[in-house]
């Protein structure tokens, strides 16, 4: 097993977790119905990316038990 060599000092390991920082996201709103979305990334509220929809979004599929 790998053992450190030596202690690493409160500065050092501050240095290293300077870059640890969690940045934020940066959303657009949808063109087509205004919610906020990730930017590149189809629209989770109605599934249109751009002027397409690209995802169909059914509100609920209504499944017949006896159907089966
Ligand atoms: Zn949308």
């Amino acid at each position: 097993m790998a053992v450190p060599k030596s202690k690493i000092t409160r500065s050092k390991r501050g240095m290293r977790r300077a870059h640890d920082a969690l940045v934020s996201s940066n959303p657009n709103e949808c063109a087509n119905c205004g919610e906020l979305k990730r930017p590149h990334h189809v629209c989770g509220a109605c599934g249109h990316y751009g002027d397409n929809e690209v995802v169909s979004m059914v509100e609920e599929i209504d499944l017949d038990e006896d159907a089966a």
